[in-house]
């Protein structure tokens, strides 16, 4: 119900174009898909998936020879489900972690502005409502902001943060973080890093100094390491998955503000691209406005 109040507006443009575009034609014939190219494009599904959706229909109809556009959707469902379905492997119900790695230990990346501290936040709240002892650690030193903001998070969450002062050294932070989970005996570390691109060079430095402090601590921490996207900013979210898995092995993907955007679509395109899974979807600002993503519900919500 969440899901689709936080697709609302994809979905409607979504469908409204899709109908549009199929107006007064009772077969997929050249124009409907030239047009639902440009469909595509405009939820930002990014060009090279468009296309890739494109030919897969194309073949479908020069296969059956006719193809109705009363089918269109159904067909559409079952080729953007598909190609989901190459990187997404899960089903996407809960906020799970493995039981084998204690402490669990995430590492989270984005720069400022995607909604990394609130996405931090209400995983935090997930995990903790599932039942497991959580710790942040603000090793996002640059800004003085976002260590307060992620106390912020903690005090509302109710769990434990390990910080030091702004400037100070994040694999010292993270260090830190994962000692102090160890000794708590944590099911989970939440490790908040730093949000700047400018320097490509300093950024995979200090991510993989992160990582390698980590990994005195917790051999082999970190077992996810989440980018966090701005789903409403479309072809700079394409910017930042590149820069960011050029930076450092990214192993899931959190895409946020979908409530506040008609282009969802963002969500196939760069998990298609960058073959990585969509782990979590942000639709509002609350604190249960995190979603663990389901590629059939997500794919249903844009044909319902
Ligand atoms: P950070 O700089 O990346 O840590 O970003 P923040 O977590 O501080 O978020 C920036 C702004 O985006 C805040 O006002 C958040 O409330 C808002 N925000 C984060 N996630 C979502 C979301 O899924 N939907 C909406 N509508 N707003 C969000």
């Amino acid at each position: 119900e969440t899901l689709d109040k936080g697709l609302e507006k994809t979905k409607t443009s979504f469908f409204s174009k899709l109908s549009k575009a199929v107006a007064g034609k009772s077969k997929v014939d050249d124009e409907v898909l030239d047009n639902l190219e440009e469909i595509l494009v405009s939820s930002d599904v990014g060009v090279n998936t468009t296309l890739k959706i494109i030919e897969r229909i194309e073949e479908r109809v020069s296969k059956d020879k006719y193809l109705g556009t009363d089918e269109l959707n159904q067909i559409l469902r079952e080729e953007i489900a598909g190609l989901l379905s190459e990187t997404n492997t899960g089903e996407g119900t809960d906020f799970e972690i493995p039981a084998n790695k204690k402490p669990y230990v995430l590492m989270v990346v984005g720069v400022n502005g995607v909604g990394k501290t609130t996405t931090i936040g209400k995983l935090a709240y997930q995990f903790k409502k599932a039942g497991h002892n959580v710790v942040l650690g603000a090793a996002d030193t640059f800004r003085a902001a976002a260590i307060d903001q992620l106390q912020v998070w903690a005090d509302r969450v109710g769990v434990p943060i390990v910080k030091q002062q702004m400037g100070s050294d994040p694999a010292s932070v993270a260090f830190d973080t994962l000692q102090s989970a160890v000794t708590q005996n944590a099911d989970v570390v939440i490790i908040d890093t730093a949000g700047r691109l400018h320097n490509k060079v300093n950024l995979m430095n200090e991510l993989s100094k992160v990582k390698r402090v980590m990994q005195k601590v917790v051999g082999d921490a970190p077992h996810d390491v989440l980018l966090v996207l701005d789903g409403s900013t479309g072809q700079n979210a394409f910017e930042q998955a590149k820069q960011f898995t050029a930076a450092t092995e990214v192993t899931s993907l959190a895409v946020t503000k979908l409530d506040g955007t008609a282009k969802g679509g963002v969500v196939i395109g760069i998990s298609d691209q960058f073959q990585i899974p969509v782990k979590y979807i942000g639709v509002g600002e609350g604190i249960e406005d995190l979603q663990v993503f389901n590629k059939y519900e997500f794919v249903d919500s844009f044909f319902k």
